[in-house]
């Protein structure tokens, strides 16, 4: 198992729930060596912003990071960004300013309403809405250069509450195309976690959609909690990497990945 969780979010998000403190304390509990703390950056459709004050966010961080080194876990800065397609300029402002280790883009609107909720559907054909929902993903993936894209199987639980399990094949282009993009861009996906145990079940689609990824090129699937309070972190991990490992993919972890000397260990486990 990787102990790595590399989409946490902490008070610094409206609906986080607990300090970056009581998080590197609950990662420790788990056994974590490598954990994100990924506070939102958000644009709402109502013209409403939300980020973090980032100068207290760092020096919250940096007195962690310190804090936290010794006992053997290494804290990675963050931010989640929502539909940074969208908001390139700003966004190019605020990473020209911080310097973060991870960078997550995820779709959170998509015309503007919310993917979360069903109604995202009206007035569309299910697989035409899938398709733009891909659409976005693969302009997220060219927006977020090198960082992780997150929530492709997040469309699905709506979608399955509303309709059923999707036949994938019926967007099987679209969705290839964004795999291909984040391979590209030399991004990573993520599969989040958090959904996993949710009815109707998807997992099925979510193991189609990684096995296309992998036949794109793509290697590496940051298996990711996005959790919103402690009691989440880690959450349907092993449900995450058996999924992955099922689709012929690796779990991303942050230490291999990163560090060349290792990497063909991290290929080896891919073949
Ligand atoms: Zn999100
Ligand atoms: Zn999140």
């Amino acid at each position: 198992m990787i102990l790595n969780d590399l989409h946490i979010h902490s008070t610094h998000s409206l609906d986080g729930s607990n300090s970056i403190f009581e998080i590197c304390e609950q990662a420790i509990a788990l056994g974590m060596t490598h954990i994100a703390v990924t506070d939102h950056v958000e644009w709402l459709p109502d013209g409403a912003h939300q980020r973090p004050n980032f100068d207290r966010y760092f020096e919250e961080m940096r007195t962690c990071q310190r804090r936290y080194a010794a006992r053997g876990l290494t804290l990675l800065t963050g931010l989640e960004l929502g539909n940074p397609h969208e908001h390139r300029a700003e966004i190019d402002a605020i990473l020209s300013n911080y310097a973060f280790d991870v960078v997550i883009g995820s779709i959170h609107w998509l015309n503007g309403r919310n993917i979360h909720y069903p109604h995202v559907f009206d007035g569309h054909d299910q697989y035409d809405l899938y398709a733009l929902y891909f659409d976005a993903i693969a302009q997220v993936a060219a927006s977020v250069d090198c960082g992780i894209v997150a929530h492709f199987d997040r469309i699905f639980w709506p979608g399955s509450t509303r309709f059923g399990p999707p036949e994938l094949n019926r967007i099987e282009a679209a969705v290839r195309r964004a795999m291909h993009a984040v391979v590209e861009h030399g991004c990573v996906l993520e599969l989040n976690t958090r959904f996993l145990t949710h009815t109707p079940n998807w997992n099925n689609s979510l193991l189609q959609v990684l096995r296309w990824y992998r036949e794109e090129g793509g290697r590496f699937v940051a298996v990711n909690s996005d959790a919103h309070r402690v009691t989440e972190i880690g959450r349907n991990r092993h449900i995450g990497e058996e999924l992955v490992i099922a689709a012929g993919c690796a779990p991303y972890a942050w230490d291999v990945c990163t560090e060349a000397v290792t990497i063909s260990a991290m290929e080896e486990m891919v073949r």
